[in-house]
């Protein structure tokens, strides 16, 4: 069979390594690591979250996440209310909560059949994914989509979709794994990172800077700024050391953190900890639209 080609610029790959029946090709042009798997292969996976990763979300979203989100929705919103807010991707809506509790008007996207009931119990309306919810151009103050773009089969067209909905001025926040980083580089890491065909797209920092100088992207925006961050395999850290706890750490009181200085300079060591030769374990892109 063919090998697939780049999903970025369309150029041939080559085989990278191989991941159970699936091989990651690595674009001989761009450099940019992706599944040899198609569409429908990927789809399958990707749109048929049952309640194991429901429960499995659960279980990794710990209060360093809810941490994370609230520092987020702080620097994207800024103080302003009222702001229209897309999260592509939104899952159990613990992103989106954060944006609600800063008076942003909010909305989700998922294709996980449990998303629905997360967005009935929230308050924020779902819509259908964005290649098919027909959305009015130039509508979101703010676009978010973190740990997505790696599930998507088609990530140039799926990013036009998101340059268009956002506004003039507007903002786009990503992320996604980081393919550069230091346990993949060691190769330490499988599972939870490296899992096609779910995950299909593996960016490094510099193939993830590539993405926004694609033809029909680069044009309409007016500023990029990607770089990595987050301690390599910090959930893995975490449930080890939470299960030195006692359960009753994970209540619904972890969505409301009491911003303690050590808190804050909790998840300032997580974030910064993962920027040194970008090695961290994630990506993060914050784009400006013309
Ligand atoms: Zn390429």
């Amino acid at each position: 069979m063919m090998m697939k080609k780049c999903p970025v610029c369309n150029s041939p790959g080559e085989k990278e390594r191989q991941v159970g029946k699936y091989y990651l090709l690595k674009c001989r042009l761009c450099s940019f690591v992706y599944a040899d798997a198609t569409d429908e292969q990927i789809e399958q996976v990707n749109f048929n979250f049952g309640d194991l990763v429901k429960c499995h979300y659960r279980e990794v979203q710990s209060s360093i996440d809810v941490l994370w989100f609230e520092r987020i929705s702080r620097s994207l919103t800024q103080g302003k209310e009222g702001l229209k807010v897309l999260d592509i991707g939104c899952g159990n809506g613990v992103l989106l909560r954060q944006f609600q509790k800063r008076g942003c008007v909010c909305f989700g996207s998922d294709p996980s059949p449990w998303a629905r009931e997360y967005a009935q119990q929230y308050g924020y309306t779902l819509l259908p994914r964005i290649e098919e919810a027909g959305l009015a151009p130039n509508y979101f103050d703010i676009i978010t989509t973190t740990s997505t773009l790696e599930h998507v089969a088609r990530p140039i067209e799926h990013l036009k979709h998101i340059i268009a909905a956002v506004k003039e001025g507007g903002i786009i926040y990503l992320t996604v794994p980081n393919y550069g980083s230091l346990p993949i580089c060691l190769r330490l890491v499988k599972g939870r990172l490296v899992d096609p065909p779910g995950h299909c797209n593996y960016f490094t920092a510099k193939t993830l800077r590539n993405l926004f100088m694609q033809k029909g992207i680069k044009e309409k925006i007016s500023h990029v700024r990607v770089h990595s961050y987050g301690i390599p395999e910090i959930h893995a850290v975490y449930r080890w050391f939470s299960k030195k706890i006692p359960p009753t750490a994970h209540t619904n009181q972890s969505h409301k953190p009491k911003r303690t200085f050590s808190k804050k300079a909790l998840i300032n060591i997580y974030y910064w900890s993962g920027m040194p030769f970008g090695l961290g374990d994630k990506l993060e892109a914050l784009i400006v639209k013309k």
